[in-house]
């Protein structure tokens, strides 16, 4: 059984504690899904954590960053799907949750309610990490734009029914001259090319745009704002990256402490070997401190600060690197079984690999951090 102290801290209300119990009995009864088609499962996870409430919590005027953690680390402790899943959906309405017009808003009533499914597409093939170098234009001709370019590695491509697109508008240089524009999915000239697989399977696409016609109206916030508009959205999801991490560390440390009370080596359990012990609290150790990162991020982000960049950046960063080093240690305490496919820290150790790239590198988030502490303005 998972931890649940980190529930009395301060930085919750017992509106969170409510729902982390809510959410924990819905889990128990529904994950995790069979992943056999992830298109499919997560179609239906969508649909289902709409239809259960879950979702509301994924849009919206005010975003309740803790609630958002809350959710994502009891999610990914059960199942990598049902997070993801419940992520996207609000990373890909972010945009319209903080900026968006009331015609926009519209798309929130759907997502929130698991009728449509979001995405967030601003990786391009060229441009990773270095956001300031997209390349997909948006060309103003008369009351609206052309578009053309491609986008990459977007989680849910191929399957959203609504995508928040960022394009070189040309305002100014660089990070100066991006926009945001909501794309529904069935947009002339929108094309999803190639679909990705990867080490732990969830819908991914490479799209391509061309003579795609979209209305003025269709950009989120102002001309030239995309760049500030992009940041805005991954402070507040970064550290729910770092609660998905948070999720799956301690559901490694659950299986590590069922296996070492079962398994006996030499006529002891593994528990009672020093060795194993020591592991066992290395892990401890790290996933609290993690949830503290993550929390103290998110309970910074509801009280109002309106920047949270080196408190999201530390809250993603610790936690992903530190989720990797306690899941590495499950596999290594459970032996042979650990890589045995099928097995749940197997599992938990392709699942999180990713995190450490998507959402911003690991290096990035350093590069965030040192700059933030150095008294540089990201
Ligand atoms: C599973 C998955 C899902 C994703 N989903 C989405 C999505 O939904 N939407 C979306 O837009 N994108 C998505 N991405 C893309 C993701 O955000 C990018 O992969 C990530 O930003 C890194 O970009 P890149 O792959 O081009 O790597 P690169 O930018 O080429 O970076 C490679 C490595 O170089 C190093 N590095 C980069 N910059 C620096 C620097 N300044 N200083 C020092 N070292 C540096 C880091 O170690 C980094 O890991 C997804 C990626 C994956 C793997």
């Amino acid at each position: 059984m998972a931890d649940k102290t980190f529930l009395d801290w301060p930085f919750f209300e017992d509106h969170h504690r409510a729902l982390a119990e809510r959410l924990q009995g819905w889990c128990a009864a529904n994950l995790p899904v069979d992943h056999g088609d992830v298109d499919r499962a997560c179609k239906a996870l969508v649909a289902s954590l709409g239809e259960a409430g879950f979702l509301h919590y994924s849009g919206g005027e005010k975003l309740d960053v803790r609630s958002l953690c809350l959710i994502r680390e009891t999610l990914a402790r059960h199942d990598g799907l049902a997070d993801f899943s419940f992520a996207m959906q609000g990373l890909g309405m972010g945009a319209v949750s903080l900026f968006g017009t009331p015609e926009q808003r519209q798309w929130l009533a759907k997502t929130r309610a698991g009728q449509a499914i979001a995405a967030f597409a601003l990786t391009e093939p060229d441009s990773g990490s270095d956001v300031a170098n997209i390349a997909a234009e948006a060309t103003r001709a008369g009351e609206s734009y052309l578009c053309k370019g491609e986008k990459t590695w977007i989680s849910n491509g191929g399957i959203a029914d609504v995508y928040t697109v960022f394009l070189r508008t040309g305002e100014g240089d660089g990070a100066r001259g991006l926009s945001a524009f909501l794309v529904p999915a069935d947009t002339a000239g929108l094309e999803v090319v190639e679909r990705l697989e990867t080490i732990a399977p969830h819908p991914l696409a490479r799209l391509r745009f061309d003579k795609m016609r979209l209305p003025k109206s269709a950009m989120i916030g102002a001309p030239g704002a995309g760049f500030r508009i992009a940041m805005s959205v991954l402070d507040v999801f970064r550290p729910t990256v770092g609660a998905a991490a948070l999720g799956f560390a301690r559901r490694a440390l659950d299986e590590t402490i069922g296996r070492a009370g079962l398994r006996r080596i030499a006529g002891v359990p593994l528990a009672d070997l020093q060795m194993v012990q020591g592991h066992i609290a290395d892990m401890a150790l790290k996933i609290d401190a993690a949830a503290l990162l993550v929390y103290r991020a998110a309970w910074a982000k509801d009280m109002g600060t309106a920047r949270i960049s080196r408190e999201a950046a530390m809250a993603k960063l610790y936690a992903t690197e530190c989720a990797q080093e306690v899941i590495d240690a499950a596999v290594q305490i459970h032996g042979g079984d650990g890589v045995k496919s099928g097995n749940i820290v197997e599992r938990l150790y392709r699942e999180i690999r990713a995190l450490r790239i998507y959402e911003g590198a690991s290096d990035v988030q350093k590069i965030i951090i040192a700059r933030q502490v150095l008294g540089e303005k990201s």
